[in-house]
């Protein structure tokens, strides 16, 4: 540990939200699509950004500057379209220029060719387009934005660090259409075109680059991590100066992989996988720059720079060599500037800090390191205020929740009965067997959001926007019942988010009006902020509920979102463990179940689709969440009597490793998305012989067609064949509020005739 050399401390940022702080990408490519603008509008829409968003972190003071972060669409389909991995339905060959019309065909489809499969980046919400992989998998270099992009900021006076996604996080997230080819296998095809586009940039003159692997952070395949040896021994030689970057979670067990692989610098989440920066400072080679990523790029709490800077004290001094000071990962996963706010709560806001704050964060604790902490003394002491501020809040604490959580005894963790008994209880619904019933909205009509903004922007009052709700709703109920279906909904006209209607009626959550995050492509959302203890001042959707069922004879289902589903679509507070605030959003549903119930509904819905998605990244920390999670959603459910029927859904349905915990959940009824899978998703539940009642959907909801009733009756059979079907329910895959009410009446009626035709072989 000595400092007499000189050694350089840089503050970086590992990427830049290129949504734009008006969303200016999402409305320049979503009149591209419509073929209201052209290739030249587009391009400019995206250089301009590119330059503020360059601009804005030099001008804030950043050393390291990312380029190549910028996407018309997603980092990993850039890398697709980059080593002309495009799968051959798009037409696409070798050789030609990949256009924009190439490029979004493989997000979004055409109509002879479907789009790729999108999903979840590790434990993010953000959505990646999945590489494809067969046996014809050929790759070439057939772009050269990476240099493109450098030399565009360059031209600015900007020198950048181009960002990459790795070999190995690109094969491992990608998905092999054919048997026998493992992805971890196309490596020695892939590695020569790395090769060719470093050796390029580093011909160019670019010094370093950063290259993205994150798959560093999960259980690794047997191979991966000699592969991950041979890539980075094979590829350094060519290139520029890596920064290899991982995030989302600790290395655990791939620390000394990661630390003795030769590249130039390895970057940490110091968050996430703060557990791993003090090993990691004391092991890594002197000549490595180390990178800490100390502010954080998944949520939008102030940095506390004080106790960052200590951080960063203690460990830049068990490292030899050179320091980045860094976000813990791109800024992707935040919003772009909360200037724009104008409606927070100013002391909320005060808590705060978005991208563009970030990039003060980064540079301010940057200068503390190098030039020592009197230089920065003013962003420290404002820091630290604003922590304190927080952390003496009355905002963020409510003793009566508190006190609530901790007089918990045992029984309100679970149902009074075993389901044998609860079963028995709800016998009187004098329900059908194979009973119909669908997820809960039905379509959003284009009438219904013009009434919702005309109500936002007050041409339409209370009254009127109430009447039309409830105008909507009744017609609802009583198509269900032209329709034949059994148990009925009232349709959730007035939400316009699962998540945010529940938000805006509970204490401790905070509503911005521009927080925009990139969700998939020119999607964004704007995710709630949970600042403080969380409590139901008064019922939720009781009115609803009881004004839907006061027009019908059957029963209408309750329908609200869970605890573990509000938590992970909102930014959460880090001032408690996850597992702390969920449980008090738990308390408040479960207030809302019992009061359900006092007025008279006796099936209640809980709709969690977010449980699988929020799984911890490595296996041995999963069943700690699932532990909670589950604790969680009995804690929503069990404040209701044994004849009432509490109900869940979830929508991603890969189930087969935490089958254990499904049935924990113990929800009367559990409907899961199967269509798509031709019931085959079933079979878990079957090889586990779930005890509770289950409704496998059987209409794939994501698609505008209309299933006929011999192939809804086929598939009930096909379920019939594998679960007793005492057990089953017949329902859509999921939610109908993106379809349109003509799909919906043809599906429902055909869903309604199978259900009865396959009634009467029982
Ligand atoms: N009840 C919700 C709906 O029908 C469920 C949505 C979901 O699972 N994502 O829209
Ligand atoms: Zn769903």
């Amino acid at each position: 540990m000595t400092h007499d050399h000189h050694r350089q401390i840089r503050s970086a940022v590992l990427g830049f939200p290129r949504i734009g702080a008006r969303r200016e990408l999402k409305f320049a490519a979503e009149a591209f699509w419509r073929g209201d603008s052209d290739d030249t509008a587009l391009d400019d829409i995206a250089a301009q950004l590119r330059t503020r968003h360059w601009r804005a972190m030099r001008q804030r003071g950043i050393d390291v500057i990312p380029s190549n972060d910028f996407s018309f669409y997603d980092q990993m389909l850039d890398m697709i379209a980059l080593l002309g991995a495009i799968p051959q339905r798009y037409g696409w060959r070798p050789g030609q220029p990949v256009d924009h019309k190439t490029y979004f065909a493989c997000a979004r489809g055409t109509d002879t060719a479907p789009a790729m499969e999108m999903t979840k980046w590790f434990d993010t919400n953000y959505h990646y387009i999945v590489p494809e992989f067969d046996d014809a998998t050929a790759f070439s270099l057939a772009r050269q934005t990476p240099l493109n992009m450098w030399r565009e900021a360059k031209a600015l006076g900007i020198d950048t660090r181009p960002v990459l996604i790795g070999p190995l996080t690109f094969l491992l997230l990608g998905k092999s259409k054919t048997e026998g080819v493992e992805p971890l296998s196309l490596l020695p095809r892939l590695l020569p075109v790395y090769e060719k586009l470093l050796a390029a940039l580093k011909g160019a003159g670019v010094d370093w680059v950063q290259i993205d692997e994150p798959i560093l952070v999960t259980d690794l395949p047997d191979g991966a991590a000699d592969a991950f040896r041979t890539a980075y021994e094979t590829l350094a030689p060519a290139a520029p100066k890596i920064m290899l970057t991982t995030y989302f979670d600790r290395l655990g067990d791939n620390l000394d992989l990661a630390a003795d692989l030769p590249v130039a610098g390895l970057h940490l989440d110091c968050l996430r996988g703060a557990s791993d920066a003090p090993y990691i400072a004391e092991r890594l080679d002197g000549a490595k720059t180390l990178s800490l990523g100390l502010v954080d790029g998944r949520n939008i709490w102030r940095t506390d720079l004080e106790r960052q800077l200590a951080t960063a004290r203690k460990l830049a001094g068990a490292h030899d060599g050179d320091i980045e000071i860094a976000t813990s990962c791109s800024l992707l996963h935040v919003p772009v500037d909360l200037s724009l706010e104008k409606k927070l709560d100013p002391e909320l806001q005060s808590w705060l800090a978005f991208a563009t704050q970030k990039l003060d964060e980064v540079s301010t604790l940057a200068r503390g390191l190098r030039d020592g902490s009197d230089t920065i003394s003013a962003a420290l002491a404002a820091s630290t205020e604003a922590a304190r501020a927080r952390a003496d809040s009355p905002y963020t604490t409510n003793p009566d929740v508190r006190a609530r959580l901790k007089g918990l005894d045992d029984s309100a963790w679970h149902r009074a009965s075993p389901f044998a008994r609860r079963r028995t209880a709800q016998a009187d619904l004098g329900l059908p067997p194979l009973p119909t019933t669908t997820i809960g909205s039905f379509p959003q009509t284009g009438d219904v959001r013009k009434a919702r903004a005309a109500h936002r922007r007050g041409d339409m009052s209370d009254d009127a926007y109430d009447a039309f709700l409830k105008q909507e709703t009744e017609a609802t109920i009583r198509r269900q019942e032209q329709l034949g279906i059994d148990v009925l909904v009232h349709g959730e006209f007035e939400r316009t988010d699962m998540v945010e209607y529940f938000g805006e009626k509970l204490e401790g959550f905070a509503f911005t009006g521009n927080g925009w995050v990139q969700s998939f492509g020119s999607r964004c959302v704007r995710p709630p902020v949970i600042f403080g203890d969380v409590s139901r001042p008064a019922p939720m959707t009781v009115d609803w509920a009881r004004y839907a069922q006061s027009l019908t004879g059957k029963p209408v289902k309750g329908m609200l979102t869970g605890p573990i589903t509000i938590l992970h679509w909102s930014f959460v507070r880090d001032d408690q463990p996850r597992a702390d605030t969920c449980k008090q959003i738990a308390l408040a549903i479960r207030d809302e179940v019992v009061d359900l119930e006092a007025a008279g509904i006796r099936i209640i819905q809980i709709d969690e689709p977010a449980v699988r998605e929020g799984l911890p990244l490595r296996q041995k920390d999963q069943q700690a969440y699932l532990d909670w999670a589950v604790g969680c959603f009995r804690l929503s459910a069990s404040g209701v009597e044994d004849r009432t029927q509490i109900h869940t859904h979830m929508c991603y349905s890969e189930f087969n490793d935490i089958m254990d915990s499904i049935a924990a959940f113990d929800a009367d009824v559990i409907s899961i998305e199967t269509s798509r899978s031709d019931m085959e998703l079933l079979s878990v539940f079957s090889n586990f012989r779930y005890p509770n009642d289950i409704g496998p959907g059987i209409w794939d909801i994501h698609s505008p067609r209309v299933p006929d009733a011999d192939e809804i009756e086929r598939l009930i059979g096909k379920a019939a064949e594998v679960i007793d079907p005492a057990q089953l329910w017949i329902n859509p895959d999921c939610g109908l509020k993106t379809r349109g009410w003509p799909e919906v009446e043809a599906s429902l009626t055909n869903m309604v005739t199978a259900a009865k035709a396959a009634r009467a072989q029982l």
